[in-house]
């Protein structure tokens, strides 16, 4: 009998974040206390004044299908975000609103990448990059940085995995697992490499609003001319408006591209949810407080991360510009006996921390790192301190 199974999907790996998301979850049900810093999740409720907007939205009728690339207003209040904060000028033409940044980078592979074209994506990176570019029929061509240099790819490397075939480059800034962010300077010289050597980017910019201390976070497209044309910007609300739950995010894009984009979507999911586009739109143009508010508890939260880091021996971590995630180098702590058994590599370390501990972080291996593990700190102060201290006798025992 032929197979059942596409060869595309057969390579296709489960995402490891909200795998081990899933785990903690039934740990949980199974009656057992799990502190979980699995998944990259706000653990604030979404602001008021955007569900009153979306309970708004029910009531007066925006109950249907919308334009499938999604409603003008929330296009025009992206366009207006990018002018003000970085001075980019866009139009209707660029934006389309999909269903969350996973839907938009999904879409963007699919309209970008021909059969065998490569995309440069540095690693550490974000888990769903790699297996939406070969489901998309690209190839990742993973580039390794270095903690010492916060995880960066530098300029060089770039241009030294460049071959005939490379399409892309992909960046998130700040980063989704290393919480490091580019300087403007840094972002200048590999846009150098893109202009010379033709590239397009898909700069992931999603933690642009989570920012810590003196850092300043530059949007890619605006280090040197000529990048707006051959960048794909991703954003949404998940993150900045604790908005997960809902499905929004964006593209913007070039118009042939962003055109392409709309038709695809037109066919595979028609316009991301109506009722959640309109809460989307109230978040943008409504008070930036809540966010200010969010920050300044996560600002909290990322500086006792960093010093329990420090305080526990053999742990350490990239300084964490942006972003909620501590990605801790636990190799220190490999290839050494807990109790009978042997803790070779980084998974071994986390199923070992979650079964014994009742503490859920993601391996770094899932983000091509092995040798680290992936705190998120999006979750209570309490189930920090609680967390590290299990982390802390985890180790010394
Ligand atoms: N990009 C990065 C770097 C992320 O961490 C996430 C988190 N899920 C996403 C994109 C996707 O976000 P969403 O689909 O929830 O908008
Ligand atoms: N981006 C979050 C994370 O990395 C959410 C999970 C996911 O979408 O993979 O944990």
């Amino acid at each position: 009998m032929k197979s059942n199974l596409s060869r595309r999907i057969q390579a296709l790996e489960p995402s490891a974040t909200l795998a081990m998301a899933a785990k903690a979850k039934e740990l949980k049900a199974a009656g057992r206390t799990v502190y979980d810093l699995s998944l990259g999740e706000p653990d604030f409720c979404t602001p008021q004044h955007i569900c009153e907007a979306a309970v708004a939205a029910m009531q007066s009728g925006q109950t249907h299908y919308t334009v499938a690339s999604g409603i003008p207003a929330l296009k025009e209040a992206v366009i207006q975000q990018y002018k003000e904060r970085h001075g980019l000028d866009y139009s209707l033409a660029n934006v389309v609103v999909s269903n969350g940044a996973k839907h938009a980078l999904h879409n963007i592979f699919t309209v970008l990448i021909d059969e065998g074209e490569e995309v440069i994506i540095p690693a550490p990176y974000w888990v769903s990059y790699a297996e939406l570019v070969k489901l998309a029929g690209g190839v990742p061509v993973i580039v390794s940085t270095r903690q010492e240099n916060n995880f960066k790819l530098t300029a060089a490397q770039l241009r030294e995995n460049c071959t005939e075939k490379t399409k892309c480059l992909l960046l998130c800034s700040p980063s989704n697992p290393t919480g490091s962010m580019y300087s403007g300077d840094e972002l200048g010289e590999l846009a150098d490499v893109v202009l010379e050597k033709d590239l397009w980017v898909i700069s992931d910019e999603i933690y642009e609003n989570l920012i810590y201390g003196d850092n300043v976070f530059v949007s890619f497209p605006t280090v040197r001319p000529g990048l707006q044309e051959r960048t794909c910007l991703v954003n949404g609300v998940s993150k900045t408006y604790a908005m997960t739950g809902w499905r929004i995010g964006w593209t913007i894009a070039p118009a042939d591209v962003s055109k392409k984009m709309a038709s695809l979507q037109s066919q595979e999911t028609s316009n991301p949810c109506s009722i959640s586009q309109y809460a989307a739109l109230a978040a943008l143009q409504g008070s930036q407080q809540c966010v200010a508010d969010m920050l300044a508890e996560f600002a909290k939260r990322r500086d006792f991360c960093a010093r329990r880091i420090e305080e526990i021996q053999g742990l350490s971590c990239p300084v964490m510009g942006g972003a909620f995630y501590a990605f801790i180098n636990i190799s220190a702590h490999l290839g050494r006996k807990y109790g009978d058994k042997m803790i070779a590599t980084d998974t071994d370390w986390c199923l070992e921390l979650l079964e014994k501990k009742g503490v859920a972080m993601v391996m770094g291996s899932a983000f091509g790192a092995p040798g680290y593990a992936r705190a998120s700190f999006a979750t209570s102060m309490e189930n920090l301190e609680k967390a590290f201290a299990l982390i802390e006798e985890f180790v010394a025992e």
